[in-house]
């Protein structure tokens, strides 16, 4: 069966963060890695194409998302969600507007949702401004982002400064109604010439009559808060959250590759280190062109029937200071990231089938350098941290049961309990 729901993110994390939520919500879920150059794999309800158009050129963005949009068409999807970060993450060329408008546009349609609500985060909209926690946007720590400050509140302006189509409001006195009173303001806003629509949401309920409301649109722009209201729209899917979490048995060697400094990475590192085999990476070797990777390898091969080993290059502020001072920071993130990358290759080739990163660039890195391309997510180990099982031609002979931790997600004994929730 074709999937039904097609979704572009933004970004790989929030490309995760959005497939994770389609599973709690009951859809079986794959995120793909960039626009696969295959069609789906088979018996899946959602798929999440996750490309990095967030801050690129707006050209580029557009041209990416349409073509992942092309791909989802052909996998059969029946309506598309783009997928943008809470906090409408966008820069002053405005990539949010110019893609919807462009997915509009190829989809044939002429109104869309805006709404990046997500309560569970403490992302709510009322009368159309967007609040973090309990300030509006502009006076959240988004107002100093690096690359997508956000100065203004008001979502309707903010969207309207970015698209050529009027922008409307479903107003919280509409939402607070239900399904068929926003489906009559959608209507209404048409009327009036209207292309977007932001809509207000303050707590799952809304989320559950907005969805509700756009059954019938073939693009849904939003954060991942509406996928709580979108998959009850579509018939023939248990929706069953243990069901679409449900993955293969997969039993092997195990390893951790950790490459995050973040504060729960290091205490993760600790409690694992106390009971298990670890090898630290040092930099400053790397540097020098010792070879580091085949050490590890070395290291690891005999102990891998043991149990689990650990490779890291976690270290304490205070060293990766020293270290960064002698190298550059640049140069030692990517002399890191290069050779932990090697290493989780070359455990794959001595059989390890069960493996967890632990940092987000590190988790690119290593997914890039193993050939993965896409991941069937499966059940949560903590918050926003799945199991899932990789997809892509070089660990296809084997299954290969991946989980990719961004650096301060997770319990401290996260590396040790984590296996009991593969099996
Ligand atoms: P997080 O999710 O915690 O941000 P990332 O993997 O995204 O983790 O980023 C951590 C960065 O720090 C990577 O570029 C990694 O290569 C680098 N790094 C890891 N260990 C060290 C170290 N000991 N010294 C310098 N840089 C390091």
């Amino acid at each position: 069966m074709a999937p039904k729901l097609g979704c572009i993110a933004d970004d790989f994390t929030g490309g995760t963060d959005l497939a994770g939520m389609l599973v709690k919500n009951g859809l079986r879920t794959v995120q793909m890695i960039g626009v696969p150059s295959e069609p789906p794999p088979p018996d899946i309800d959602a798929v999440v194409i996750a490309l990095k158009s967030r801050t690129s050129p707006v050209a580029d963005a557009v041209n990416d998302s349409l073509a992942a949009l092309d791909w989802l068409k052909k996998a059969g999807c029946q309506q598309f969600y783009f997928k943008y970060c809470s906090t409408f993450d966008s820069t002053p060329a405005g990539n949010i507007g110019p893609v919807a408008e462009a997915l509009m546009d190829a989809l044939g349609t002429d109104f869309a949702i805006a709404c990046p609500a997500f309560p569970a985060n403490r992302r709510t909209i009322y009368k159309g401004y967007l609040f973090v926690g309990d300030v509006p946007l502009h006076e959240s720590s988004m107002q100093h982002h690096p690359l997508t400050p956000m100065r203004e509140s008001n979502l309707v302006r903010v969207l309207q400064a970015q698209v050529k189509r009027r922008v409307g409001l479903v107003d919280y006195d509409v939402v607070r109604k239900g399904a068929d009173a926003v489906r009559g303001r959608f209507d209404a806003l048409k009327r009036e010439g209207c292309g977007f629509a932001i809509v207000d949401a303050i707590d799952d309920g809304d989320l559950l009559a907005i969805g509700a409301a756009c059954a019938d649109m073939p693009l849904v722009t939003a954060g991942s808060g509406i996928a709580v209201g979108l998959p009850q729209n579509f018939t023939g899917i248990p929706l069953d959250a243990a069901l679409a979490a449900d993955l293969p048995p997969i039993q092997g060697l195990q390893a951790v590759i950790a490459g995050s400094c973040s504060s729960a990475t290091l205490g993760q590192v600790a409690e694992m280190r106390a009971k298990h085999p670890a090898f630290l990476v040092d930099p400053l070797e790397l540097s020098k062109g010792v070879d580091v990777v085949g050490q590890a390898l070395s290291w690891a091969a005999p102990l891998l029937s043991e149990g689990p080993v650990m490779v890291h290059a976690t270290a304490t502020p205070t060293e990766v200071k020293a270290a960064q001072s002698v190298i550059g920071v640049e140069r030692a993130g990517a002399l890191v990231e290069e050779a932990l990358a090697a290493i989780a290759k070359g455990l794959v080739a001595k059989g390890v089938s069960r493996l967890i990163v632990a940092g987000g660039e590190t988790s690119g890195a290593v997914v890039k350098a193993l050939g993965v391309k896409g991941l069937r997510i499966g059940r949560e180990i903590d918050p926003g941290v799945p199991w899932t099982v990789a997809l892509g031609p070089d660990s296809g002979a084997r299954p290969l049961a991946l989980a990719l931790k961004s650096g301060n997600f997770g319990t401290p004994d996260f590396f040790l309990k984590a296996w009991s929730h593969l099996s």
